[in-house]
């Protein structure tokens, strides 16, 4: 519930604000004050007037955090839209993305144009700010591979930054955005997308044989970055609870990284046990996996229970009621079910908000 609004410059500032339905896990919160901000005047506003010692804390769609029931922070939620094309060339196109346009629909709207690159992206949620911060991934394709530069704000030292895609540190799920958190406010987001419609990655799982119906639907041979975005959309809807029906934030841990010769020693037991090969000797596992092996498909401890189609998701059962504390004793559960089973410990991936707005990936307090 809203309890006041004030206005500073046009921004929409709102007192103790209940975040429940802000965030995809349906985790209850209330944050102590809410800053929406449309453009970015609004932000250098708000900030020339704010304490110091504020904290802030910055929320986009809410569908990779874990928020406190209290959350004592200014909570800046970035609404900026707007796309626009920088350069086009007769092989490619930059555009210049706004924070808040939904990310989903950023995918199918360049679908649409004929600018391609963004489909193995589709139906990730969240809005296009938050993008950068885990480097978004999936089916093969990592953000990093489109962008460009991000234009953010540095809130300690209230300065604007070009960051160029070298700036901003990328790593598999990682960024400069996700090592120093409560730092920055990513506005925009320059992408390169290419016009050549024969040119797809279509070699995950089964996007390849999912893209050929609807090629053939149209009497096509080969398949085109539309048909993978569509059989992508297809997987990922059989594949995710949807957080609008059953709340979640998807896949709720990383997949761990163990070494080759506890693999080889896990596999003498283990004989199906999911894993790929790393640099340095090393295996990555599976983790929904190890939870389903560990007997947790369906598990957990209520009401945070994993799902029945993919134990690596957990879904709220409660919504707008269940907390905090309601994951964390779940994932506590599950971390030492499956460690004991395979001597293994899950990390968390979502971001774990603390009641001060401070953040921490893996660990619940920082
Ligand atoms: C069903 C489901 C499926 C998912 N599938 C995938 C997947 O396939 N691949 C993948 O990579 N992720 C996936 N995710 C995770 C999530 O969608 C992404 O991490 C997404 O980019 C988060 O966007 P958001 O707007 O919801 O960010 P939020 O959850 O609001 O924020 C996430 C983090 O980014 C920070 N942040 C947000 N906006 C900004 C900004 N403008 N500037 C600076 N910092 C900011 C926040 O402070 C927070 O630390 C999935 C989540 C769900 C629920």
């Amino acid at each position: 519930m809203t309890t006041a609004l004030s206005s500073t410059c046009g921004t929409q500032y709102q007192h103790s604000h209940n975040l429940s339905a802000a965030n995809t896990m349906a985790l209850a919160c209330t944050a102590d004050s809410v800053v929406t901000l449309t453009n970015e005047a609004q932000l250098e506003a708000f900030m020339a007037t704010t304490q110091e010692s504020q904290p802030l804390f910055v929320l986009s769609g809410g569908s990779n955090v874990l928020l406190p029931d209290q959350l004592h922070a200014t909570v800046l939620r970035p609404k900026m839209l707007g796309i626009t094309v920088t350069a086009q060339t007769p092989d490619y196109v930059d555009i210049e993305v706004m924070a808040g346009e939904d990310w989903h629909d950023l995918v199918v709207y360049t679908i649409d144009q004929g600018w391609y690159g963004l489909e193995n992206l589709a139906l990730i949620p969240g809005l296009t700010g938050a993008a950068p911060v885990q480097n978004i991934g999936a089916y093969g394709v990592q953000l990093e591979d489109r962008l460009q530069y991000v234009r953010a704000y540095h809130l300690p030292s209230q300065t604007w930054h070009h960051l160029d895609a070298a700036d901003c540190q990328f790593g598999y799920r990682d960024s400069i955005f996700k090592r120093t958190p409560n730092t920055w406010l990513i506005s925009r987001v320059g992408l390169r997308l290419h016009t050549d419609a024969t040119h797809v990655l279509a070699s995950y799982g089964d996007v390849q044989t999912v893209a050929h119906t609807y090629a053939k639907q149209q009497e096509r041979t080969q398949i085109t970055p539309a048909d993978v975005m569509q059989a992508i959309i297809d997987i990922r809807q059989q594949k995710l609870p949807d957080p609008k029906r059953l709340p979640n934030c998807g896949s709720f841990f990383q997949n761990p990284i163990i070494s080759q010769n506890q693999f080889i020693l896990l596999q003498a037991s283990y004989p199906n046990i999911v894993g790929y090969p790393m640099p340095e000797s090393t295996v990555k596992v599976a983790a929904g996996w190890l939870i389903e092996q560990a007997g947790l498909k369906g598990g957990g401890v209520e009401p945070i229970i994993t799902h029945q189609k993919q134990a690596l998701v957990l879904t709220n059962h409660r919504p707008y009621l269940a907390t905090q504390a309601d994951v964390a004793a779940a994932q506590d559960y599950i971390i030492s079910c499956v460690y004991e089973k395979f001597a293994i410990t899950l990390v968390r991936e979502p971001v774990w908000v603390n009641a001060s707005g401070k953040i921490g990936h893996g660990e619940y307090e920082v």
